[in-house]
């Protein structure tokens, strides 16, 4: 299936009809799989034929969603696990060990800085946070035990990009493997291993599943290097259910469709918050006032479906837009078809220092959109009754 497009692979990739022929994927519900002899069930263990055994090493319907993105990743081989933490995690487990470093991109989802900052180094293998931005910064970073760069693009909630071809190649000049989390754009929108990246990580909980339903993780990459995680997967067990998994392989249907127009509509609103008098700066990859709009173009195929905005004022100017909505969700959640209004500095932030939070970039003014498929109009409509309680 290698010539055909993304938008075919999304519906026709991963499909191994059963013998009763049904058109639509089939969802195999069940833990184990039985053996027609002793001497079957024997080669079967060993590896020596091909096969299911137990769905914590594979199951069919996983099997179907892990090769479907695949196809959408261009990769050799990809590796479904229960969440997107799972799935950062296995990754680590299998590729380093006590002594390693690893080079991780500031701006990291809360939980995978947590893992990286507080929790690996518990267990003797230690990071070093750059900016996200600062090349110079990944290269000064390396050392002879670096054996791991985890970077984000666009990050959360200031949507920075990682500059993922320039730091392969300062990965691969270190010795080390790059891995990219895809979650906010999808393959869809950007496709890391083909910029030069090693592994592309997802959590599907997010645009993969795309409404919200489930959660679920996968990685992808080469075979060798999916083979070593799978290893650590079918022994320590944090495997995805086949239920989650079909409604992910369903999900990717209309991946691409629902990124292209969630970004079409984030661009809209983005492009109506910066001619808003109550609004001080908008941060939109899609954007020519952002700091990487070039870069976005050749990474990216838009902007993305986040838009993040600083209001004039502080928190009480931003809790005002927040807390004057009627349609969208207020909640930390993204990658939805129901647009999500989140005030990082007081939720996903929250726990970080003032200070720390400041020199991150993450104002008190700042608020963040991840824009679903409601009308664009309505959204607008939404935001503009609180902007119209700022006094400028
Ligand atoms: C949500 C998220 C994760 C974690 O995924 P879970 O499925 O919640 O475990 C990792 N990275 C990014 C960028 C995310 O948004």
């Amino acid at each position: 299936m290698d010539d055909l497009a993304i938008d075919t692979l999304a519906v026709r990739a991963g499909i191994e009809r059963s013998q009763f022929n049904e058109h639509s994927e089939a969802l195999y519900l069940t833990s184990s799989f039985v053996f027609s002899s002793a001497a079957e069930a024997a080669a079967r263990f060993s590896g020596e034929v091909e096969g299911n055994v137990y769905a914590r090493f594979t199951n069919p319907t996983v099997t179907a969603m892990q090769q479907r993105l695949a196809a959408l990743e261009d990769a050799e081989a990809c590796v479904a696990t229960a969440s997107g933490m799972a799935a950062i995690l296995s990754t680590v487990m299998a590729l380093l060990s006590a002594g390693d470093h690893v080079v991780v991109s500031r701006g990291v989802f809360g939980a995978t800085q947590q893992l990286f900052g507080n929790i690996l180094s518990r267990f003797g293998i230690e990071s070093t946070f750059v900016p996200a931005t600062d090349l110079a910064a990944y290269k000064a970073a390396a050392t002879p035990k670096t054996k791991l760069f985890f970077v984000e693009s666009p990050s959360n909630p200031l949507t920075e990009l990682v500059d993922i071809a320039a730091v392969a190649a300062i990965a691969h000049e270190a010795g080390a493997v790059l891995a990219v989390d895809n979650c906010f754009c999808s393959p869809a929108l950007q496709q890391p291993l083909k910029l030069g990246a090693d592994l592309v990580i997802h959590s599907a909980t997010k645009y993969l599943d795309g409404q919200g339903r489930v959660l679920g993780g996968a990685v992808c990459g080469s075979k060798a290097l999916v083979d070593e995680v799978l290893k650590f997967l079918r022994t320590a067990g944090p495997s995805i259910s086949p239920f989650n998994a079909w409604i992910i392989l369903k999900g990717l249907e209309t991946l691409k469709i629902r990124m292209d127009a969630q970004s079409a509509a984030a661009l809209e609103l983005a492009r109506w918050l910066e001619a808003q008098p109550q609004v001080e700066r908008v941060h939109y990859p899609g954007l020519p006032s952002h700091p990487q709009y070039e870069l976005a173009r050749r990474q990216q195929r838009s902007g993305g479906a986040i838009v993040s905005f600083e209001v004039k004022g502080g928190r009480p100017e931003a809790w005002k837009v927040v807390d004057a909505t009627r349609v969208v969700s207020i909640t930390a959640n993204l990658g939805d078809t129901k647009t999500t209004l989140t005030h990082p500095a007081s939720t996903t932030h929250g726990r970080i220092s003032p200070e720390a939070r400041e020199a991150a970039g993450i104002r008190e003014s700042l608020l963040r959109v991840a824009v679903g498929l409601e009308s664009v109009d309505d959204l607008k409509a939404d935001l503009a009754r609180g902007l119209a309680l700022i006094e400028v």
